[in-house]
Order: C-alpha cells, then sequence, then structure tokens
C-alpha cells in the first residue's frame, strides 16, 4: 500500500470544530490511537502530517511505531498572519518572527517545514482562490530560512504565480497545486520538488451538497488535466489526501485518492508504471522529509 503524504491526523473528516474541541485541553490519546489503527487496518506505513496547533501530530509521532508506522510531522504549519493557516498552526507578521517559528519547530522535533504560500479553492467559485498568495519575495525567504536551518518545505501553495516562485525557489514539495499552469507544470517538472495534488479534497464533495456540484465537477475536470499533464510531462507525483478534510476520511482517503489516479492515468500509464511513479515519488518524500 501508498503511504499517505498529507494528512492532518487531528481532523476528523466530517466537522473541523468537533475535532477542535475533542483535543483543546490536551491531545487525545483514544482519538489518535484509532486513527492509527485504521492505517495500520490498510496496511499504510508512512503518514506525513500537515501539521495542527493542538500537539496531535506531535504525539502522534511518538505512538505511530506501536502501529508500525513511519509518522513525520511539521509539528504546527507556519502562515503570514491575516493569511490563511490559522487552522492549522501558528502566525507570524516578519520574517524574524517566521524564523523564530522555525527554530521553535526544530526545536521541539519536527521533521520538516510546513508553510502556507496562499488561499484555498473557493468551492463556491470555480477558478478562484480565497485569497492573493504571499509574494515572490516572501516565498523565497521563507524557503531559504527554512533550507538554512537544514530542513525541508512541505508548501501549501495555489495559483500558478505562487507555485513557480516557490519552486523557483527550491520547495520541497507543493500541496494541492490548484490553477498551475502550462509553464508552471514545466517549471514543477524541471525541479527538484514534488507535487502533492490532495485530489480527492475536490472529487470527495461532489454530492455532498454542501457546495454546487457542477462547480465542484469543473474544479475536479481541471485539476484532473493538471495531474494528467503533470504525469505526462514527467512532474514527480505523489499521493496524499489531506485526510481529516471534509469527506476524507483517515486511511480511506489515501485509497480514493489512489483509485481518482488510477483513473486519470489511465490511458497514459500501465498500472505498473503508474505505480512506479507514485512509489517513486514517495519513496523522494520519505528520504528528504526527515531529520535524524
Ligand atoms: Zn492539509
Amino acid at each position: 500500500m501508498f503511504g499517505e503524504c498529507h494528512a492532518h491526523l487531528f481532523m476528523n473528516g466530517y466537522n473541523y470544530h468537533e475535532a477542535v474541541e475533542l483535543h483543546r485541553d490536551r491531545p487525545k490519546e483514544d482519538d489518535i490511537r484509532e486513527k492509527l489503527r485504521l492505517y495500520q487496518e490498510q496496511g499504510v506505513t508512512f503518514v506525513r502530517d500537515g501539521g495542527d496547533a493542538l500537539g496531535v501530530s506531535a504525539l502522534a509521532k511518538k505512538i505511530a511505531p506501536e502501529y508500525g508506522i513511519d509518522y513525520r510531522t511539521p509539528l504546527f504549519a507556519i502562515h503570514k498572519n491575516g493569511h490563511y493557516g490559522g487552522i492549522v498552526g501558528y502566525g507570524f507578521d516578519n520574517m524574524k518572527e517566521y524564523h523564530s517559528l522555525v527554530k521553535r519547530a526544530i526545536r521541539e522535533g519536527a521533521d520538516f517545514i510546513k508553510v502556507m504560500f496562499s488561499g484555498i479553492l473557493d468551492f463556491g467559485q470555480a477558478g478562484a482562490l480565497t485569497e492573493e498568495p504571499l509574494d515572490a519575495e516572501e516565498i523565497r525567504e521563507m524557503i531559504h530560512i527554512a533550507h538554512e536551518e537544514g530542513m525541508a518545505v512541505m508548501a501549501h501553495v495555489n495559483g500558478a504565480e505562487a507555485v513557480r516562485n516557490a519552486v523557483e525557489a527550491g520547495v520541497d514539495s507543493v500541496e494541492h497545486g490548484n490553477f498551475m499552469d502550462e509553464d508552471c507544470l514545466q517549471a514543477l517538472a524541471g525541479s527538484r520538488a514534488v507535487w502533492v495534488p490532495t485530489y480527492v479534497t475536490i472529487t470527495n464533495l461532489i454530492g455532498s451538497g454542501r457546495f454546487d456540484d457542477a462547480s465542484l465537477r469543473r474544479l475536479a475536470e481541471q485539476q484532473g488535466e493538471r495531474i494528467r499533464r503533470g504525469l505526462a510531462l514527467g512532474v514527480k507525483i505523489a499521493l496524499g489526501s489531506d485526510a481529516g478534510a471534509y469527506r476524507v476520511p483517515h486511511a480511506q482517503g489515501i485509497i480514493d485518492e489512489y483509485r481518482e489516479f488510477q483513473r486519470l492515468a489511465a490511458p497514459l500509464l500501465t498500472k505498473e508504471e503508474l505505480d512506479a511513479r507514485l512509489a517513486a515519488a514517495e519513496h523522494k518524500i520519505q528520504k528528504r522529509f526527515f531529520r535524524v
């Protein structure tokens, strides 16, 4: 079974506020064990977390080996105050504060640094993001500071310009990567970065009634085309479902993501070729997002 390269163990797949309530005072070990058991049952032995502000992934990392799981975490994600990211981490106002958060993550045992460079998809409005991304200089400096500290960078980033800026600055993984254009996909293909599209965060919403299904289908179609194009260009693409997000249950999320990839890759790659590509990209993540 493939690893889950993008999960948030503290979330439950249906209600963010309930998840926060559950872990508010201290991380609830029973809940963490239950989720780790789900991964174990599916034969998932590698999980990379995207962070939380409640200490859940920190505790999960400690007990995951009991479930035969190699669990990597940034502990918390880092965002610029006033921008998206508060739901999974801490904010900064200037680069000095950013650097302090990077050092704090290192001190507390993070395996890598998770940063937020852009908003999220506006599901009610196909083609739109919820906010303007950080600018090229901020993106470059944030990646540089983390690298200087010896840490790999997992970046939440959407939008062609922001993704290209991150890729050109040497980011280690691009999470989501919605709205990339051809130019951006080619830059990605020529870079060291691994792309984790978290495709099911779109497709699993279809039929939920929360958003307009026609908009969701359009978004899914567009992102599906980008994944196909990425595969054709030789982009390193790994499976990650953003498990814990709405309608993306733990352990099931990665199964859903793999099924979607098989569908998307069908005319282009054989199952063996797809599996080899996905395994190679996951291997890169395993090697890079690690601190001894
Ligand atoms: Zn995430």
